[in-house]
């Protein structure tokens, strides 16, 4: 682009002399002439100059630093962030002093420094942040632990003081720090003395600021457990707030928050989308409605409908229909078995009909089970976690009882029946050591214990499992052959052939 401009203005001087002689015939050419040439001239030298700027890899350092850090305004206000009205009471204060800050320089009261949000990805701890500078009317600098880290010493520390700097110039202001582990790593676990460094800065622009000006910081981080103490001494990040996945109702309330302005069928319940979708976070729900308005347009309709969103859910958590993984007869045999004994003990164990089985792959699964999860639970009984690994086992359950032979379509679900009773032994003191929890650093010397602890749980379920699935042998037959034959069965088909299955009193 840069050369093409510069060929032009080389043919505008080239043909310049060629104009002015010209004009020499024709006077009354002469001053239009000469004003065409200058003007044409200094506007194609001011093009050029620009492009050559943005062309060019150097940026002063100075735009650098502002690159770093963007300020950003938009329109998310604590109308978009759903469900999590226990937090927003929790920021009131802040937002109030943001708001008015005269008001709490008379009283001489200290509002907190700095809050740090916690808890897993994707539950809105960046868009509480956000709602918070906009509903406030605040600037926003945000910025992020690992853009601290770079190879050079010294540069992570500068680019903190930079922000702070920023951030006191333009009061009222959050300063949002996400990641903040990639810094505020525990200084006992490795050296590291860029970070160090960096965390080191930021615990003196912590500390240094004066809190009435109207400046607050907010972190962010999936690892509380590893940062260092230091930042989270009074004075620093001493408000610590946990953002958790959200519970049935607040699922509900995000989903309908993502659903304004989205056409949607009259069938649709959002209530029962949000009972599919435990454990999910904020960010995996509205997934969930950006991929079930796909699948709908995909489908040329006018309205997403309650299938578009079954189908989205089962997109997102179990993965894309994988219709390259073509399966022989017998791996489809194993496999039917194999969810059909998930979908008994299921039944059996936890007394709810799966809402869809299906032995067509998925992503990497070969099949899966969806279940309609109801209510959250908060507290759960020991029987309740041995209760959710007889499900997970029953797959491997069915096919030992079926073919004697172990295989590898397990692992998934191994995987998960030995974290649980890990956490059983080692977190919730449901071992033979009642009330004694483990960490597996520490407790070294009692790591054969612990693993017998955990074997003896996996074995009681597994055998447990194992009987009743032998018990309804008939049953598991009648079910596995079902799904063989139709690849994919829903709620009310299962509840046909498991007819007579008496749910309520195996339950008890
Ligand atoms: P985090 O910072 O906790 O990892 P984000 O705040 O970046 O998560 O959330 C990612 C996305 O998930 C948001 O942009 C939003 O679309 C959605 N989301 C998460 N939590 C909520 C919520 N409580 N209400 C509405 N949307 C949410
Ligand atoms: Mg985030
Ligand atoms: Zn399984």
């Amino acid at each position: 682009m840069g050369n093409k401009l510069r060929t032009a203005i080389a043919v505008l001087m080239a043909f310049s002399p060629a104009l002015l002689i010209f004009s020499i015939y024709k006077t009354s050419w002469v001053i239009p002439s000469m004003a065409f040439m200058s003007f044409a001239t200094i506007g194609l030298f001011a093009i050029a100059q620009k492009m050559n700027n943005y062309s060019y890899e150097s940026v002063p350092f100075k735009e650098e630093s502002e690159r770093e850090t963007n300020t950003v305004k938009d329109d998310i206000t604590f109308e978009s962030v759903a469900g999590v009205e226990e937090i927003k009471e929790e920021i009131e204060e802040v937002a109030d002093f943001l708001k008015n800050p005269n008001k709490y320089k008379v009283f001489g009261a200290k509002i907190p420094k700095g809050i740090l949000f916690y808890g897993p990805p994707g539950t809105g701890k960046t868009l509480i942040a956000r709602a918070l500078a906009n509903e406030t009317e605040s600037n926003f600098i945000y910025a992020s632990g690992s853009e601290f880290i770079e190879k050079f010493v010294g540069v992570g520390a500068s680019r903190v003081r930079s922000i702070f700097e920023r951030a006191q110039k333009r009061c009222p202001c959050i300063v949002f720090i996400d990641e903040i582990d990639a810094i505020g790593v525990s200084r006992n676990t490795d050296n590291n003395s860029e970070r160090d460094q960096t965390l080191n800065q930021l615990l003196i622009e912590l500390d240094g600021f004066n809190q009435n000006e109207g400046v607050v910081v907010i972190a962010a981080t999936n690892r509380l457990d590893m940062l260092d103490d230091a930042l989270l001494r009074p004075g620093r990040f001493d408000r610590q707030i946990y953002v958790g996945n959200p519970c049935l109702n607040a699922r509900e309330k995000i989903l309908q928050v993502h659903l304004v302005g989205k056409p949607v069928a009259k069938n649709v319940d959002v209530r029962k989308i949000a009972s599919k979708t435990g454990g999910m976070s904020g960010a995996h729900l509205a997934n969930i409605i950006n991929e079930a308005a796909l699948i709908a347009i995909k489908k040329k309709k006018k309205t997403i409908a309650q299938e578009d969103f079954d189908e989205a859910i089962v997109k997102t958590s179990a993965g894309l229909k994988n219709s390259n993984m073509l399966l022989s007869e017998k791996e489809k045999q194993s496999i039917s078995y194999h969810e059909s004994g998930h979908a008994i003990a299921e039944c059996f164990f936890n007394g709810k009909m799966p809402d869809r089985l299906t032995i067509v792959p998925h992503g990497a699964a070969l099949g899966f089970m969806m279940v309609d999860g109801g209510e959250d639970k908060m507290l759960l009984a020991q029987e309740d976690l041995e209760k959710r690994i007889c499900v997970l086992l029953a797959g491997r359950a069915s096919e030992e009882l079926v073919f004697s032979e172990l295989t590898t379509g397990a692992q998934n679900d191994l995987q998960k029946a030995n974290q649980l009773a890990n956490q059983m032994v080692c977190d919730f003191g449901m071992s033979r050591y009642k009330n004694r929890v483990f960490n597996r650093q520490m407790d070294a010397f009692m790591s054969k214990e612990i693993n017998e602890e955990i074997t003896a749980i996996l074995d009681s379920c597994y055998n447990k499992t194992l009987e009743m699935l032998s018990i309804n042998f008939e049953m598991l037959e009648k079910l596995a052959r079902e799904l063989r034959e139709k690849e994919l069965i829903k709620r009310p088909e299962i509840e046909k052939v498991l007819e007579g299955f008496s749910i309520t009193a195996a339950a008890e």
